[in-house]
């Protein structure tokens, strides 16, 4: 037999400390995805996807969602390996499909300051959308900048910088089935991946 190496656990780190466990998460949303239904019955919503982070919260989402649905992505740079917003939103990869008479729910995965949305938000609207609704995963309220109005929200949670169920740290722990607050974080020199 070949010999064992110790496997090193990227669920199971003393940095990481659990916000929000798996089931509580799935758990919540499913109500959203059964409100969406509710809200948006005789159409078909065209849920936008903010890459990378929204992906895990959508892929549980839209099997929630008991409507025909139609799928687009969009990837901005607000951040870069750092955990501080820089302020500055840049479209890295545009949507491939046009929004002009869509019913539009931007799909993100966690509202911070709330620049990335407003920017977000403005730019749909002047794609000539039909309609357009926010859904967040995650919410930061005392970290806010810029209202932005809110349509389904999972769960407030306090200022600290978390990770898991798609949202990283230096493209890691993306797949941490559960939301965790990530401890003794550098946030000027992130280790690179
Ligand atoms: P905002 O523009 O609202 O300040 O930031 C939104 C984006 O910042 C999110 O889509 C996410 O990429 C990033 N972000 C904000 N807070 C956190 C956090 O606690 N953890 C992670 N991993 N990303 C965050």
């Amino acid at each position: 037999m070949a010999p064992q190496t110790e496997r090193v656990s990227e669920f199971y780190s003393p940095d990481l400390e659990v916000l929000i466990d798996e089931a509580t998460l799935k758990r919540r949303i499913a109500e959203l995805g059964a409100e969406i239904t509710r809200d948006y019955a005789g159409t078909t919503p065209h849920l936008v996807c903010v890459l990378k982070g929204a992906v895990v919260f959508l892929a549980e989402l839209i099997r929630h969602i008991d409507l025909p649905v139609t799928l687009d992505f969009i990837a901005v740079s607000s951040y870069g390996n750092a955990t501080r917003t820089s302020g500055e939103v840049r479209i890295v990869k545009d949507l491939d499909e046009s929004l002009a008479g869509r019913d539009v729910l931007l799909v993100e995965d966690i509202l911070d300051t709330g620049l990335t949305l407003n920017y977000l938000m403005n730019n749909f609207l002047s794609r000539g959308v039909k309609s357009l609704r926010i859904v967040t995963l995650l919410n930061k309220p005392s970290r806010r900048l810029v209202e932005v109005p809110i349509a389904y929200k999972g769960f407030d949670i306090p200022d600290a910088f978390v990770v898991g169920f798609g949202l990283d740290y230096a493209q890691r722990y993306r797949n941490l089935p559960f939301i965790a607050v990530l401890k003794n974080i550098s946030v000027v020199d992130p280790p690179a991946r």
